[in-house]
């Protein structure tokens, strides 16, 4: 498993809900939370990794000990009240930051990787957390609700991921997006069917 960036095609793919959490998922979800730390980020969502699956695991303080660990299975947001303008980044988009309007605060319903109902409200940094790794799920990068004169400002940064995934793709190094998408729907037929 690993972190893939920009403009890897999962990144664009609308995760489906997951149907079944077992033994299977709990290794996935733990091994989410060492790339998480590793790469120094306070969120990581499946479709960071590469899996079609609406899951995301989040630390808000970013340090394995510290904080809380929190995994959110099919999230659904609701409620989003007031909003507000931060810089945000994003560990699929590596050294590059911008500002993100998105709401104050918010309710959230999921389930945990015990199968538990999670009802939370919560607001200003991990709303925004849970707000940017929802996005993922839906293949939504942070980059996408950037206004047109921010994202021109950071345009470059973000051609060099391009330039650099197509030199690749050109040499053979990595799969096709052909390839990519029946991998993920293998995935989706162990969870999601
Ligand atoms: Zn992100």
């Amino acid at each position: 498993m690993e972190i893939i960036t920009h403009p890897h095609p999962t990144l664009k793919h609308q995760s489906k809900p997951i149907l079944r959490i077992n033994a299977e998922l709990k290794a996935i979800v733990a091994e989410m939370f060492e790339l998480m730390y590793e790469a120094k980020g306070v969120g990581l969502a499946a479709n960071q990794v590469n899996l079609p699956l609406r899951v995301f695991v989040a630390n808000p303080s970013g340090s394995r000990g510290e904080g809380e660990e929190f995994v959110f299975i099919n999230p659904v947001i609701s409620k989003g009240t007031g909003n507000e303008v931060a810089d945000e980044g994003c560990l699929s988009l590596p050294g590059v930051y911008g500002p993100v309007n998105r709401s104050k605060s918010i309710h959230v319903e999921a389930f945990s990787i015990d199968g538990q109902a999670i009802s939370l409200d919560l607001e200003d940094f991990m709303a925004r957390v849970v707000q940017h790794e929802t996005d993922h799920l839906d293949g939504v990068m942070f980059t996408d609700r950037m206004v047109e004169h921010s994202l021109q400002a950071i345009q470059g940064e973000i051609e060099e991921f391009e330039i650099e995934y197509r030199s690749k793709l050109t040499d053979g190094l990595i799969p096709d997006e052909q390839a990519v998408h029946q991998a993920l729907a293998e995935w989706e037929v162990k969870f999601c069917k």
